[in-house]
């Protein structure tokens, strides 16, 4: 087999985690991005589209399939692409594309969250519950841009103006410090594995500290334009897996087979030392980029460098051998 992706997000680390692991690499590029990627040397083959929504064309699905090509989705093949249009691809796609859909719905997410009886900020179906300090996102992945801080309906309609219950999620506010805890799930030995923990570094909110006397006075933004690598107090680390299995027992009801292969929670702790988890991404996020090659808790689990990009790698090359892979692709 041969491991591809296209040319955003994780990409490197995706394809020198497939090289690590012995395989051949494929990287499906528009022309803008490809003389960055190839600096890297991280793919033995490219294949270059017009838009990376071109993936979904015959033409080039059947010329994915004929070299035997395993897709690895990550944030950005699900934003350019569409989850529901990747339900329709024929190549094969790592993990269970049906997760997608629940991953970038943030209603059906909260669902899953709620059976799964993670605990959750609360959500405001409408501005005239807002009783609290409030978070209002957008939907789909734009990675924060446009959200805004509100505490009160009045506050609500001056900043943000009407509400659009379709666009717009109105979240409370945890105060705490946040943490984005990558796991990795295998349906070939049923272990559920935590690989590391990033922080994403976000403009224009991480910068405000650096301010002496800011008084609330600039508006806080969530650009995400970095991440940091963090480690968790292990006391607190039992809780973190407690989350993380009850949210792969449920997925296995809400859509068969279940969440397999990497995903990130993206939690907040507060002071008084309860974790509140806000979102999941259902495939590798980019935060997983801070510890390569050696994810700590993967250091610790494996005992060799070990991280998402090859973590992947080393479960399609499990399943081969084994003869199952069918269990790992859908
Ligand atoms: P999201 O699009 O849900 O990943 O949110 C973007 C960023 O906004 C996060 O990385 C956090 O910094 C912040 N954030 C989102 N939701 C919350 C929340 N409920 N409480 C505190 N911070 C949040």
């Amino acid at each position: 087999m041969m491991i591809g992706t296209i040319a955003s997000h994780s990409a490197l680390q995706i394809l020198r985690g497939a090289k690590d692991e012995g395989f051949e690499t494929l990287l499906i590029s528009d022309r803008e991005r490809r003389g960055f990627y190839e600096r890297f040397k991280v793919a033995d083959e490219l294949i270059e589209i017009g838009n990376f929504s071109d993936i979904l064309g015959e033409d080039i699905q059947e010329r994915l399939i004929e070299k035997n090509v395993i897709l690895i989705p990550h944030g950005s093949f699900v934003e350019y692409v569409g989850a529901k249009e990747i339900l329709n691809l024929e190549v094969p796609i790592f993990g269970n594309k049906r997760v997608l859909e629940w991953e970038s719905d943030r209603r059906k997410s909260f669902e899953w969250f709620e059976r799964a009886k993670v605990k959750t900020p609360e959500e405001f179906r409408d501005p005239g519950r807002i009783d609290r300090r409030t978070i209002v996102k957008y939907g789909g992945a734009g990675g924060g841009r446009g959200y805004k801080l509100v505490k009160s309906e009045k506050e609500f309609l001056e900043k943000v103006g009407n509400f659009d219950s379709k666009r717009m999620f109105l979240q409370e506010y945890i105060i705490g410090t946040r943490f984005y805890p990558s796991f990795f799930y295998s349906p070939l030995t049923g272990e559920n594995e935590l690989l590391g923990m990033d922080i994403r570094y976000e403009s224009n909110v991480d910068g405000l500290s650096r301010l002496p006397a800011n008084n609330g006075s600039i508006e806080p933004s969530y650009v995400v334009t970095g991440n940091l690598p963090v480690v968790m107090r292990e006391s607190l680390l039992p809780e973190v897996y407690t989350i993380a299995d009850r949210l792969i027992e449920t997925s296995r009801d809400l859509f068969p087979p279940g969440l397999t292969g990497p995903y990130c929670l993206e939690m907040v702790c507060t002071e008084d030392l309860n974790l509140y988890l806000f979102e999941i991404s259902a495939r590798i996020v980019a935060g997983t980029n801070v510890w390569v090659p050696a994810a700590p808790y993967a250091y610790f689990r494996h005992g060799e460098p070990m991280y998402m990009g090859r973590r992947i790698a080393r479960e399609i090359k499990n399943a081969e051998r084994e003869n199952r892979i069918a269990e790992i692709m859908s």
